[in-house]
């Protein structure tokens, strides 16, 4: 590698290709023992199908400019990594369900209109602080996601056939998605259809019904009077108004196996109405763009976020919204260079900067990162992720969260948004909405109404990843949110 291609952070889009990440070094790359195996997958892949349509990605571009604007509040959540055998329809309705009451309540309650983006079909792979890992007293090859190799520790050795089965599943993950949206479940017409029933606690449940029926009335009367959503609905000016009460849902991952999200960038028509703005005119005057297929919304995570890095070379020249983790050890002028490499025309609704420093370190960071990026005149989205800088390892050795901590640092970012004149557009959260056969929550998280106390997280400690709130805990989440803006 030259020095050059290193420094090459200033080079024009026009250089970009999906593979010119390949010329940069890689962080967390996944060493496979049969390249030309991975090469033969990876052409299957390019031959399959996308999985998003350019439309959609442009949709949600624009959804996230009114998101910057406060003119609506981002919901980014679901799985810290989903698994293969996760993927059935009870698992995927109820994260469907946890994701859209937890937006009926802020949309009731806050009277802002929700864009909601699933970490799902497709967040398989997981970034690793290190390349081995103690599993039953054995030192092993870490487990890096489904879709690079098996939590059995026995089996840690990359296979890239689990690529393919990555696409198929996100596949069959976003066809159920897309049939659930379709088929009436998502109105928010109907929202007792979400799985209510489970929630223990009486207050929760009365609470949420009052919600969903002061929701459903109105709905009701403005479609008696003919009223009309928000016009958060479309890109075209002026148009692309939906159906009241229906909801659009969007999928995202992190952009972590670069030769996967290669194979999946298609060089597309811009949709009709950005023709003239948006995109490169080909030889028969039709302007196209690249568009990452895989998911609408994709984030850089916060170790991979190199400003001469792969990822980075990879994602400034794609066309869609990206999000990028911002955490303690970033700089602030690091932050304004990051954001000039991957949004240099300074387009609105492209940067969505998802900010995770722990309850603790926050006051320390986020002003300055404000203040950075405020001088910079970059337009982004602020997002506050309160789950990945307060991990902690519990006494039993279970990976676990203080649902106080969480609040914590949400709280303290609302009050630092607003201190810094600038204002918090969304959160980013692992949750969960499934229930076990008896109906019971998944135990990862301590405290929260339900007060899951430390002896309990081994009850139903379902995830293979980072912990997530359940559906209780999730809930007190979106109250909290909904008395703040409310305020
Ligand atoms: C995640 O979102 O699951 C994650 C690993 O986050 P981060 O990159 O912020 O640590
Ligand atoms: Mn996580």
């Amino acid at each position: 590698m030259t020095s050059t291609k290193q420094n090459s952070q200033t080079t024009s889009k026009a250089e970009w290709m999906p593979s010119s990440w390949k010329e940069k070094p890689a962080a967390q790359g996944v060493v496979y023992p049969d390249e030309t195996h991975l090469k033969k997958v990876l052409s299957k892949v390019e031959a399959l199908p996308p999985l998003v349509s350019a439309g959609e990605i442009e949709r949600l571009r624009f959804q996230l400019a009114a998101v910057q604007r406060n003119e609506a509040f981002l919901l980014h959540a679901g799985d810290c990594a989903e698994s293969f055998d996760a993927c059935t329809h009870d698992n995927i309705s109820a994260k469907l369900g946890l994701i859209l009451s937890f937006s009926l309540i802020v949309i009731w309650g806050a009277r802002l209109p929700v864009v909601r983006i699933g970490r799902i079909a497709g967040q398989y792979a997981k970034p690793r602080s290190s390349g081995t890992e103690i599993v039953n007293g054995k030192e092993v090859t870490s487990f890096r996601g489904d879709n690079v190799n098996s939590l059995d520790p026995d089996a840690r050795t990359p296979d890239p056939e689990r690529l393919l089965s990555a696409y198929f599943h996100s596949t069959a993950t976003l066809n159920c998605l897309r049939s659930l949206l379709s088929s009436g479940f998502a109105s928010l017409n109907h929202p007792r259809s979400w799985s209510l029933e489970h929630v223990r606690s009486a207050t929760l449940k009365a609470e949420f019904e009052r919600i969903a029926e002061g929701l459903s009335g109105a709905l009701d009367f403005c479609n008696t009077v003919g009223a009309g959503p928000p016009d958060l609905t479309g890109y075209e000016q002026g148009g692309g108004r939906g159906v009241l009460g229906e909801v659009d849902f969007y999928t995202s991952h992190e952009g972590l196996m670069l030769g996967y999200e290669e194979a999946l960038t298609r060089h597309l028509p811009v949709p009709p109405a950005l023709q003239k703005v948006v995109g490169t005119k080909d030889s028969t005057g039709v302007s196209k763009a690249y568009y990452n297929t895989s998911a609408h919304f994709l984030w850089i995570g916060d170790r991979t976020r190199q400003l001469d890095g792969a990822h980075v070379e990879y994602f400034r020249g794609i066309r869609n919204p990206i999000g990028i983790k911002v955490g303690p050890s970033m700089a602030d002028d690091e932050l304004v260079r990051l954001l000039d490499i991957v949004n240099p025309d300074r387009e609105f609704g492209r940067v969505t900067l998802i900010t995770r420093y722990g309850a603790q370190k926050i006051d320390n960071f986020l002003p300055g990162h404000i203040a950075a990026v405020r001088r910079s005149g970059h337009p982004v989205a602020w997002i506050c992720d309160p789950m990945h800088g307060n991990t902690l390892t519990s006494s039993s050795g279970l990976k676990t969260r203080h649902f106080r901590t969480i609040i914590s640092e949400l709280t303290s970012c609302l009050r630092i948004h607003i201190e810094c004149g600038s204002k918090l557009g969304g959160v980013s959260l692992e949750f969960t909405g499934e229930f076990n056969d008896e109906g019971f929550s998944v135990t990862e998280c301590i405290g929260g109404s339900m007060e899951l106390s430390e002896e309990e997280l081994g009850l139903r400690y379902q995830s293979f990843c980072d912990p997530r709130l359940n559906f209780e805990q999730s809930l007190d989440v979106a109250f909290l949110i909904t008395n703040h803006f409310k305020t």
